[in-house]
């Protein structure tokens, strides 16, 4: 090895998935930003190759021993890797961790404000694990530290307009002249014809709080003792004091829809004891400035001056400010991680990084600008070179352009998805990009335009009043038969505004999200759009067979790993392992059904057609159309066979997509539908989205991306900034005028490209 390629990771020859021999220099201590259209192969270098690569060097640390229970990394397929540092790889993937895991846990902040809280909280009450809620001894012991309990939903319990023998009682035991509801009646206690409402405020207590008590009743002649206790009462002795997962399936469905969370009523969400919550500096206690916004309780702790708290203060401060850098002061340390969005949890990860002292490490990000508006990406941006600057070596990959601008050194993958791609198109600085003609550097010199002949709404569905989690009384008209596109700022409150005001008022709308598809592990692209039932029934009628001979789920299957092609190992600490079957060596399908053949092809090398393949292969009409959707959506380059569950988010989001494209007069909810999208994709994905619009359906987007903002027909632009300080619409209207708008933050972006 020459000296000079110590300063770089080479790879020679790498093969995986598209690549086609694939040789490449990684500047170390760099910023390298790996662009191209989606499906080219960016993810087969960073992550199948060098990621993999650094996981399996890792692992042959261990001893043999130890390795034994390590997941198997198989080497990539590749000629070389020389020069690798240990990788560390902060993806979208959401944290999650339950209820214990908080913004502040995971970022390590919270146990530094305990033991500020300890050292100089008044009256003192230390030791420092008495302001944990993980802690027995600090947790609320009426809640156990999770600052909700299950309680009974009394809008659904009760019906207070009705009588008794009206069926006031909705609770499942109690059904008008069932066991419960005579017993009830039979105590002597109310009057069954009089509604509810009508009843003293003794009277209600008694049947719904009423504690047991012995009453005396003629059954068939025979007077007996029997226990009559209150409605609700005796509901959560039932089924909430006791666990509702010990009991038969069927009671937990009847019962389930009428328990719901609210906030302890003893530390009222706060999770602590009271002795911790009696603790205070300057008025607060730890509760109080957990709830704080980052970027409040920052100030907060600026304005202590306690001399004994010097260094906890100083590195209290030092994290906090890493929250801000990032974009992410609108979050309070008490937000459980696992209601973080993906481009959120990123972020974290990240964060826990940068207080982090390592160096000399590969950091690989996966599209760190997701979720990220325009005005904020230029944090992100500072962060990399952060990371960079303590000598790491930062591999991104990614189509925001102005995270590209920041690269030392761009890596352009193409020229095309799948086969056609898997070559480098381009390798060097920015401005060179913009010369070299690929597709990347193509879109990255066109300006943007924005859209004039917008179209005419065909009516509008009303938001009113809305206040949840920061909206501040948002009243909104979302206009129907056009393509809406709500944006703002991270935090401003896009998503709650749509994904759970709107949508808990519009349940019929069709949600197109990142979050997995896919039943069961033998779920596939074919599967889960429906080609599959067509491709069996064009088998069987071909060969003159039974159809269930081609279905994953059936005699035709192999055996050895029931139709999956896969075997999985489970080891009791680690993730399962994966490995291929060594039957039917992945094809799923017993030899006898794979002699079946359709046009030359048998079940198993139908699978393992790309979309783009299968098109050129099929001619029924249905097949078509379904496989037409998923090139249409840009997932030309996916095969037919691959699970469901190695897909990236994006990918998830497209295939929904695909699938949903047919209806009419409909109403479509898509959130950030441009992940993992290249520029050049993102022109196919509005052609769709307008083909919806001009099909008669109602199209509602969040997004960042300029792109699609500009050819919005309307624009509802949130904010003006995140968390308190956003919530509130600051545009509304089309797209030629928002660049207009004093208070738009995404007015100024538009204008500026
Ligand atoms: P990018 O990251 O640029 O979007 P990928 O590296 O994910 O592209 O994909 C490149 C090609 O390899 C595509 O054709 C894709 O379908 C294929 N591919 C990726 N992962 C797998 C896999 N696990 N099995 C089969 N094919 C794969
Ligand atoms: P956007 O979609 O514009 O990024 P969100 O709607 O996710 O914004 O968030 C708006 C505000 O509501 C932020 O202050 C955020 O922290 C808060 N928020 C969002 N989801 C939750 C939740 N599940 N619990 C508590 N607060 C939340
Ligand atoms: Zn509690
Ligand atoms: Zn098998």
């Amino acid at each position: 090895m020459s000296e000079s390629n110590q300063e770089y990771i080479v790879l020679t020859g790498a093969r995986e998935n598209n690549l086609k021999n694939v040789s490449l220099r990684i500047p170390k201590r760099k910023i390298t930003i790996f662009t191209g259209v989606s499906g080219s192969g960016k993810s087969s270098i960073v992550f199948d190759t060098i990621a993999a690569e650094s996981t399996r060097l890792l692992n042959e640390n261990f001893s043999m021993f130890v390795r034994t229970f390590l997941p198997r990394v198989p080497q990539p397929d590749t000629d070389a890797i020389e020069n690798l540092s240990m990788a560390v790889i902060v993806d979208q993937k959401r944290l999650g961790g339950g209820s214990h895991s908080t913004m502040g846990t995971i970022t390590d902040i919270s146990p530094i404000l305990r033991l500020l809280f300890s050292r100089v909280g008044q009256p003192y009450v230390g030791p420092v694990n008495m302001f944990s809620f993980n802690d027995p001894q600090g947790m609320c012991p009426e809640c156990n530290g999770i600052g909700r309990r299950l309680g009974v939903d009394m809008s659904k319990a009760v019906d207070m307009e009705k009588s008794l023998n009206e069926g006031a009682l909705m609770l499942p035991d109690y059904a008008v002249d069932g066991w419960d509801w005579n017993m009830v009646l039979q105590s002597g206690d109310f009057d069954p014809d009089k509604k509810l409402t009508e009843y003293s405020e003794a009277e209600l207590d008694l049947l719904l709080y009423g504690k047991a008590r012995k009453v005396k009743m003629d059954f068939a002649g025979k007077a007996t003792n029997i226990t009559v206790e209150g409605v609700i009462e005796k509901f959560t002795n039932k089924y909430i004091k006791q666990d509702v997962k010990t009991k038969s399936e069927r009671t937990q469905k009847a019962v389930m829809p009428f328990i719901s969370e609210g906030p302890c009523s003893s530390c009222n969400g706060a999770r602590l004891s009271q002795a911790a919550l009696s603790c205070r500096i300057n008025e607060l206690n730890i509760a109080e400035m957990s709830a704080m916004e980052v970027g409040q309780l920052i100030r907060v702790i600026r304005e202590m001056n306690d001399a004994v708290a010097v260094p906890v203060i100083k590195s209290l401060l030092e994290r906090l400010q890493h929250l801000v850098d990032i974009g992410l002061d609108y979050l309070t340390l008490d937000r459980e991680t696992d209601t973080l969005s993906g481009g959120e949890s990123q972020r974290v990860k990240m964060v826990k990084h940068l207080s982090g002292s390592l160096v000399d490490v590969t950091y690989i990000f996966d599209e760190p600008s997701v979720g990220l508006h325009p005005r904020d990406v230029h944090r992100l941006n500072e962060l990399l070179q952060k990371l960079r600057n303590k000598g790491n070596t930062v591999i991104v990959v990614e189509h925001d352009p102005d995270v590209i601008k920041v690269a030392d050194h761009i890596v352009d993958v193409g020229p095309y998805a799948g086969k056609r791609g898997g070559t480098i198109v381009y390798e060097g600085s920015f401005s060179g990009l913009l010369e070299s003609g690929t597709l990347t550097g193509t879109h990255m010199k066109r300006p943007l335009q924005l859209k004039h002949d917008c179209r005419q709404p065909s009516g509008k569905l009303l938001v009113k009043d809305a206040t949840l989690h920061n909206l501040q009384n948002v009243s909104v008209d979302i206009p129907t038969g056009v393509l809406t596109v709500v944006t703002g700022v991270a935090g401003s409150g896009k998503s709650t505004l749509i994904n759970e005001v709107f949508l808990s008022q519009h349940a019929d709308a069709i949600v197109i999200d990142q979050s997995a598809v896919g039943v069961s592990t033998r779920s596939n692209p074919a599967t889960y759009t429906g080609i599959m039932d067509d491709v069996r029934k064009a088998f069987a009628k071909e060969n003159k067979v039974n159809q269930g001979l081609f279905s994953f789920n059936s005699k035709g299957a192999c055996d050895n790993c029931q139709g999956l092609g896969v075997l999985y190992t489970d080891l009791s600490f680690l993730d399962s392992v994966k490995l291929p079957c060594d039957v039917c060596e992945g094809r799923r399908f017993k030899d006898e059904v794979l002699e079946y053949k359709l046009g030359g092809k048998s079940i198993a090398e139908v699978l393992e057609m790309t979309v783009e393949q299968a098109l050129e292969f099929f001619q029924l009409k249905e097949v078509v159309r379904k496989l037409q959707a998923m090139s249409d959506v840009g997932l030309n380059y996916i095969t037919l066979g691959q699970p469901l569950s190695t897909l990236s988010g994006g990918e998830c989001q497209r295939i929904k997509l695909a699938s949903e494209l047919h209806k009419k007069g409909s109403i479509y909810v898509m959130d950030e539908p441009t992940t993992g999208l290249h520029m050049s994709d993102i022109g196919h994905l509005l052609e769709i989205m307008n083909r919806l619009v001009d099909a008669g359906n109602t199209v509602i987007v969040i997004e960042h991306n300029l792109d699609v903002i500009s050819q919005a027909d309307w624009i509802i632009d949130m904010g003006p900034d995140g968390g308190s300080k956003g919530g509130q619409v600051v545009y509304e209207g089309i797209p030629s005028q928002i660049i207009h708008s004093e208070q738009s933050i995404t007015g100024r972006y538009l204008s500026m490209n």
